[in-house]
Protein backbone atom coordinates (compact mmCIF):
# COMPACT_ATOMS: atom_id res chain seq x y z
CA UNK A 1 0.00 0.00 0.00
CA UNK A 2 1.46 3.28 -0.99
CA UNK A 3 1.47 6.07 1.26
CA UNK A 4 0.08 9.30 -0.28
CA UNK A 5 -2.77 11.54 0.83
CA UNK A 6 -3.97 13.54 -1.40
CA UNK A 7 -7.15 13.90 -4.07
CA UNK A 8 -10.56 13.40 -3.46
CA UNK A 9 -12.85 10.69 -3.65
CA UNK A 10 -14.90 10.31 -6.59
CA UNK A 11 -18.24 8.97 -4.23
CA UNK A 12 -20.73 10.95 -2.37
CA UNK A 13 -21.42 11.78 1.28
CA UNK A 14 -23.11 8.58 2.34
CA UNK A 15 -25.49 7.26 4.98
CA UNK A 16 -25.54 3.57 5.07
CA UNK A 17 -28.60 2.11 6.70
CA UNK A 18 -27.17 -1.59 7.71
CA UNK A 19 -30.41 -3.17 9.06
CA UNK A 20 -28.86 -6.32 9.70
CA UNK A 21 -31.28 -9.26 10.17
CA UNK A 22 -34.66 -6.99 11.20
CA UNK A 23 -37.50 -5.97 8.72
CA UNK A 24 -39.16 -8.76 5.93
CA UNK A 25 -39.96 -7.81 2.32
CA UNK A 26 -43.57 -5.87 3.57
CA UNK A 27 -41.79 -3.92 6.20
CA UNK A 28 -38.64 -3.28 3.31
CA UNK A 29 -41.75 -2.26 0.97
CA UNK A 30 -43.50 0.12 4.11
CA UNK A 31 -40.09 1.91 4.86
CA UNK A 32 -39.09 2.87 1.62
CA UNK A 33 -42.24 3.93 0.72
CA UNK A 34 -42.73 5.91 3.84
CA UNK A 35 -38.77 7.39 2.78
CA UNK A 36 -40.32 8.89 -0.34
CA UNK A 37 -43.49 10.50 0.89
CA UNK A 38 -41.01 12.44 3.33
CA UNK A 39 -40.90 15.86 2.71
CA UNK A 40 -37.95 16.92 0.48
CA UNK A 41 -34.51 16.35 2.43
CA UNK A 42 -33.29 19.54 3.36
CA UNK A 43 -29.78 18.95 1.49
CA UNK A 44 -29.58 16.36 -1.17
CA UNK A 45 -27.90 13.19 0.59
CA UNK A 46 -27.31 9.71 -0.92
CA UNK A 47 -29.22 6.52 1.47
CA UNK A 48 -27.54 3.53 0.57
CA UNK A 49 -29.84 0.29 2.44
CA UNK A 50 -28.31 -2.86 2.92
CA UNK A 51 -30.97 -5.14 3.77
CA UNK A 52 -31.35 -8.84 4.45
CA UNK A 53 -30.56 -10.88 1.62
CA UNK A 54 -34.08 -12.62 1.42
CA UNK A 55 -35.90 -9.25 1.01
CA UNK A 56 -33.43 -7.72 -1.45
CA UNK A 57 -35.69 -8.13 -4.73
CA UNK A 58 -37.63 -5.15 -2.85
CA UNK A 59 -35.21 -2.72 -2.62
CA UNK A 60 -34.14 -3.44 -6.54
CA UNK A 61 -38.13 -2.81 -7.09
CA UNK A 62 -38.78 0.17 -4.92
CA UNK A 63 -35.66 1.70 -6.08
CA UNK A 64 -35.58 1.55 -9.77
CA UNK A 65 -34.43 5.16 -11.16
CA UNK A 66 -33.97 6.22 -7.23
CA UNK A 67 -31.04 8.32 -6.42
CA UNK A 68 -30.87 6.38 -3.20
CA UNK A 69 -28.36 2.67 -3.77
CA UNK A 70 -28.72 -0.40 -2.03
CA UNK A 71 -26.80 -3.58 -1.73
CA UNK A 72 -26.00 -6.53 0.34
CA UNK A 73 -24.56 -7.38 3.98
CA UNK A 74 -22.62 -9.86 2.57
CA UNK A 75 -21.45 -11.95 -0.02
CA UNK A 76 -19.40 -14.74 -1.28
CA UNK A 77 -16.43 -14.22 -3.78
CA UNK A 78 -17.36 -16.87 -6.35
CA UNK A 79 -20.27 -16.18 -9.07
CA UNK A 80 -21.45 -19.81 -8.50
CA UNK A 81 -21.33 -23.26 -7.04
CA UNK A 82 -21.48 -25.70 -4.00
CA UNK A 83 -21.54 -22.98 -1.25
CA UNK A 84 -25.07 -23.53 0.22
CA UNK A 85 -26.23 -20.30 2.08
CA UNK A 86 -24.06 -17.88 0.24
CA UNK A 87 -25.18 -14.87 -1.94
CA UNK A 88 -23.04 -14.87 -5.32
CA UNK A 89 -21.91 -11.51 -6.72
CA UNK A 90 -22.89 -11.74 -10.24
CA UNK A 91 -26.20 -12.33 -8.96
CA UNK A 92 -26.48 -8.88 -6.93
CA UNK A 93 -25.14 -7.27 -9.92
CA UNK A 94 -27.83 -8.10 -12.70
CA UNK A 95 -30.59 -7.42 -9.89
CA UNK A 96 -29.09 -4.08 -9.90
CA UNK A 97 -26.68 -3.82 -6.32
CA UNK A 98 -24.51 -0.97 -6.46
CA UNK A 99 -22.77 -1.75 -2.81
CA UNK A 100 -21.70 -4.57 -0.65
CA UNK A 101 -20.91 -4.10 2.76
CA UNK A 102 -17.94 -6.69 3.28
CA UNK A 103 -15.66 -7.53 6.55
CA UNK A 104 -18.41 -6.77 9.45
CA UNK A 105 -17.21 -7.28 12.98
CA UNK A 106 -20.35 -9.21 13.51
CA UNK A 107 -19.16 -11.00 10.01
CA UNK A 108 -15.87 -11.86 11.68
CA UNK A 109 -17.10 -12.97 14.91
CA UNK A 110 -20.04 -14.84 14.98
CA UNK A 111 -19.27 -16.61 11.26
CA UNK A 112 -15.35 -16.71 11.47
CA UNK A 113 -14.24 -14.53 8.40
CA UNK A 114 -10.93 -14.21 7.86
CA UNK A 115 -9.09 -11.09 6.07
CA UNK A 116 -8.11 -13.33 3.04
CA UNK A 117 -12.07 -14.32 2.99
CA UNK A 118 -12.61 -10.66 2.65
CA UNK A 119 -9.77 -9.70 0.37
CA UNK A 120 -11.40 -12.18 -1.82
CA UNK A 121 -14.83 -10.45 -1.50
CA UNK A 122 -13.34 -7.32 -2.61
CA UNK A 123 -11.44 -8.50 -5.61
CA UNK A 124 -14.55 -10.03 -6.44
CA UNK A 125 -16.89 -7.11 -5.87
CA UNK A 126 -14.33 -4.56 -7.88
CA UNK A 127 -14.72 -7.45 -11.18
CA UNK A 128 -18.24 -6.56 -10.89
CA UNK A 129 -18.04 -2.79 -10.38
CA UNK A 130 -20.14 -3.30 -7.07
CA UNK A 131 -18.78 -0.65 -5.03
CA UNK A 132 -17.26 -2.61 -1.67
CA UNK A 133 -17.38 -1.30 1.68
CA UNK A 134 -14.75 -2.55 3.99
CA UNK A 135 -15.30 -3.10 7.12
CA UNK A 136 -12.30 -2.50 10.18
CA UNK A 137 -11.91 -1.89 13.84
CA UNK A 138 -10.44 -2.84 17.18
CA UNK A 139 -12.13 -4.71 20.16
CA UNK A 140 -12.37 -2.89 23.79
CA UNK A 141 -9.44 -5.14 24.43
CA UNK A 142 -7.49 -4.17 21.60
CA UNK A 143 -8.09 -0.26 22.41
CA UNK A 144 -7.45 -0.57 26.24
CA UNK A 145 -4.00 -2.28 24.88
CA UNK A 146 -3.06 0.13 22.84
CA UNK A 147 -3.45 -1.93 20.08
CA UNK A 148 -6.30 -0.02 17.80
CA UNK A 149 -3.45 1.26 15.05
CA UNK A 150 -1.62 -1.99 14.54
CA UNK A 151 -5.38 -3.74 14.61
CA UNK A 152 -6.51 -1.55 11.57
CA UNK A 153 -3.37 -1.92 10.06
CA UNK A 154 -3.35 -5.89 9.90
CA UNK A 155 -6.76 -5.74 8.68
CA UNK A 156 -6.25 -3.57 6.00
CA UNK A 157 -2.88 -5.09 4.76
CA UNK A 158 -4.72 -8.80 5.06
CA UNK A 159 -7.84 -7.20 2.91
CA UNK A 160 -6.29 -4.90 0.49
CA UNK A 161 -3.45 -7.32 -0.57
CA UNK A 162 -3.09 -7.50 -4.15
CA UNK A 163 -5.68 -4.94 -4.90
CA UNK A 164 -4.15 -1.75 -6.72
CA UNK A 165 -7.49 0.31 -7.12
CA UNK A 166 -7.52 1.78 -3.60
CA UNK A 167 -9.14 4.67 -4.90
CA UNK A 168 -12.37 2.58 -5.56
CA UNK A 169 -12.49 1.54 -1.63
CA UNK A 170 -14.53 2.78 0.35
CA UNK A 171 -13.47 1.58 4.34
CA UNK A 172 -15.66 1.86 7.50
CA UNK A 173 -14.59 2.55 10.83
CA UNK A 174 -16.11 0.71 12.99
CA UNK A 175 -15.02 0.13 16.52
CA UNK A 176 -16.54 -3.33 18.03
CA UNK A 177 -16.89 -1.79 21.00
CA UNK A 178 -18.75 1.48 19.54
CA UNK A 179 -21.01 -0.62 17.37
CA UNK A 180 -25.08 -1.47 19.05
CA UNK A 181 -23.45 -0.12 22.46
CA UNK A 182 -24.47 3.65 22.47
CA UNK A 183 -20.75 4.34 22.98
CA UNK A 184 -19.70 6.37 20.16
CA UNK A 185 -16.10 7.30 19.41
CA UNK A 186 -15.17 10.76 19.89
CA UNK A 187 -13.88 13.43 17.95
CA UNK A 188 -10.34 12.75 18.44
CA UNK A 189 -10.52 8.78 18.02
CA UNK A 190 -12.28 9.08 14.62
CA UNK A 191 -9.57 11.56 13.69
CA UNK A 192 -6.58 9.80 14.02
CA UNK A 193 -7.70 6.76 12.77
CA UNK A 194 -8.52 8.27 9.74
CA UNK A 195 -5.67 9.78 9.59
CA UNK A 196 -4.14 6.27 10.10
CA UNK A 197 -6.46 5.06 7.08
CA UNK A 198 -6.00 7.37 4.70
CA UNK A 199 -1.94 7.59 5.50
CA UNK A 200 -2.13 3.26 4.79
CA UNK A 201 -4.68 3.35 1.66
CA UNK A 202 -4.02 6.48 -0.29
CA UNK A 203 -3.16 6.36 -3.86
CA UNK A 204 -1.48 8.95 -6.01
CA UNK A 205 -4.59 11.56 -7.16
CA UNK A 206 -7.22 9.88 -5.08
CA UNK A 207 -8.30 9.05 -1.73
CA UNK A 208 -10.15 6.56 -0.34
CA UNK A 209 -13.87 7.01 1.05
CA UNK A 210 -13.60 7.03 4.97
CA UNK A 211 -16.80 6.77 6.91
CA UNK A 212 -17.58 6.21 10.49
CA UNK A 213 -19.46 3.68 12.06
CA UNK A 214 -20.48 2.71 15.73
CA UNK A 215 -23.70 4.32 17.47
CA UNK A 216 -24.22 7.39 15.24
CA UNK A 217 -27.67 8.88 15.80
CA UNK A 218 -29.54 11.71 15.40
CA UNK A 219 -28.37 13.84 18.64
CA UNK A 220 -24.55 13.00 17.30
CA UNK A 221 -24.55 13.31 14.10
CA UNK A 222 -24.13 16.72 13.80
CA UNK A 223 -20.97 16.88 15.89
CA UNK A 224 -19.33 13.81 14.12
CA UNK A 225 -20.30 15.20 10.41
CA UNK A 226 -18.47 18.44 11.48
CA UNK A 227 -15.04 16.14 11.32
CA UNK A 228 -12.52 17.09 8.13
CA UNK A 229 -12.13 14.06 5.92
CA UNK A 230 -15.56 12.33 7.08
CA UNK A 231 -17.55 11.21 3.87
CA UNK A 232 -20.29 9.09 5.28
CA UNK A 233 -21.55 6.76 8.30
CA UNK A 234 -22.54 3.01 8.40
CA UNK A 235 -25.93 3.32 10.74
CA UNK A 236 -27.44 0.48 11.99
CA UNK A 237 -30.15 0.66 14.86
CA UNK A 238 -31.03 4.68 14.12
CA UNK A 239 -31.61 3.11 10.82
CA UNK A 240 -34.23 0.76 11.18
CA UNK A 241 -37.21 3.53 11.63
CA UNK A 242 -38.02 5.81 8.26
CA UNK A 243 -38.21 8.84 10.32
CA UNK A 244 -35.42 8.24 12.47
CA UNK A 245 -33.01 8.02 9.66
CA UNK A 246 -34.56 10.83 8.05
CA UNK A 247 -34.25 13.17 10.95
CA UNK A 248 -30.89 11.92 11.28
CA UNK A 249 -30.21 13.24 7.82
CA UNK A 250 -31.54 16.67 8.41
CA UNK A 251 -28.63 17.01 11.35
CA UNK A 252 -25.76 16.63 9.04
CA UNK A 253 -24.19 20.03 8.85
CA UNK A 254 -24.69 21.93 5.47
CA UNK A 255 -21.05 21.79 4.50
CA UNK A 256 -21.10 17.77 4.70
CA UNK A 257 -24.46 17.78 2.99
CA UNK A 258 -24.29 18.53 -0.04
CA UNK A 259 -21.09 16.67 -0.76
C1 LIG B 1 -23.30 -1.42 12.39
O1 LIG B 1 -23.82 -2.47 12.67
O2 LIG B 1 -22.59 -1.33 11.40
C2 LIG B 1 -23.56 -0.26 13.26
C3 LIG B 1 -22.85 0.82 13.07
O3 LIG B 1 -24.54 -0.40 14.20
P1 LIG B 1 -25.03 0.74 15.26
O4 LIG B 1 -25.27 2.00 14.49
O5 LIG B 1 -26.31 0.17 15.82
O6 LIG B 1 -23.97 0.87 16.27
Amino acid sequence: MESNNKGTSSLPFLLCANWKMHKNPDSVRDYIRAINKLPALKYPKRFIFFAPALTLFVLAEELVNSSYGWGAQNCHFEDQGAFTGENSPLVLKQMGATYCLVGHSERRQLFFESEEMVQKKVKSLLNHSIQPIVCVGENIKERKNKQSFQVVENQLSGILKNIDSLDRICVAYEPVWAIGTGKVAGVEQITEMQEHIRHLCATEGKTLHFLYGGSVNEKNIKELSQIPGVNGFLIGSASLDPLSFFNLAQNLVPAKAGI
